[in-house]
């Protein structure tokens, strides 16, 4: 899933100042997920903003609303009358969710109410972890489904480089080492010699790196 975080009270504050009909739109999947943009969030979010301006001398109208996904147009539609009654819309979806909502209502200002910061799990309640950059060509069936590139801060993909100290990453001793959680993972399936076939550089241009890029299904196109 996305993992966001929602902004600080203050930079928000700062960004709808000059409105007095405002919309908080939350989103209901990855974001609520993390406790950054659902519901609750959006509801908790709108009572903060509104004691925070009023103690200004402010007192803008705030309504809240929640649809199940800010990047699908089939719930968007959903906002559409509530987005024409404010002059602004606070999202607190990823930065997809913000940029779907602001091309559906192009006569909108549409603010960003969460910083999204990577694609992970749920570790355990409360604990996200980074687990894939979006490389465009997954290659965790050789490293025993823990990415390299993502988990390994040097991005190796022919074994660690061995400055692990008990497990932990040399560039940073918070980190758990990507490569011996590659190790143990491949030892533990009897596959520690898919490390024996050498892993060319990997080749950039399905990430990123070849620009914004697209995913095309034309089985599913109308
Ligand atoms: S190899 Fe690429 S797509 Fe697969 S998990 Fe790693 S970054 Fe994500
Ligand atoms: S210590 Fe492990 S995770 Fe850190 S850079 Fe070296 S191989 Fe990668």
């Amino acid at each position: 899933m996305i993992v966001g975080e929602q902004k600080p009270i203050n930079e928000i504050k700062e960004m709808v100042a000059s409105y007095k009909k405002l919309l908080i739109l939350g989103c209901g999947t990855c974001v609520k997920t993390c406790f950054a943009g659902g519901e609750d969030e959006a509801a908790v979010l709108a009572s903060a903003l509104r004691l925070a301006l009023r103690k200004e001398g402010r007192d803008p109208e705030i309504e809240v609303f929640t649809v199940e996904r800010q990047c699908e147009d089939e719930f968007i539609q959903e906002a559409a009358p509530h987005v024409s009654k404010h002059e602004a819309v606070l999202s607190l979806a990823c930065g997809a969710g913000v940029q779907a909502i602001a091309r559906r209502f192009p006569d909108s200002p549409v603010l960003p109410g969460v910083n999204t910061t990577f694609i992970g799990v749920l570790e355990k309640q409360g604990y996200f972890t980074e687990e894939c950059l979006g490389c465009g060509d997954c290659q965790l069936g050789i490293f025993g489904g823990v990415c390299p590139i993502t988990r390994c801060s040097k991005k190796l993909l022919n074994g660690p480089c061995g400055g692990s100290i008990q497990g932990k990453c040399e560039v940073d001793q918070s980190i758990e080492c990507g490569w011996q959680h590659i190790i143990d993972r491949l030892n533990r399936l009897g596959q520690i010699d898919n490390l024996r076939v050498y892993v060319p550089p990997k080749n950039w241009r399905s990430s990123h790196a070849g620009g914004p890029r697209k995913l095309i299904r034309e089985d599913h196109m109308i």
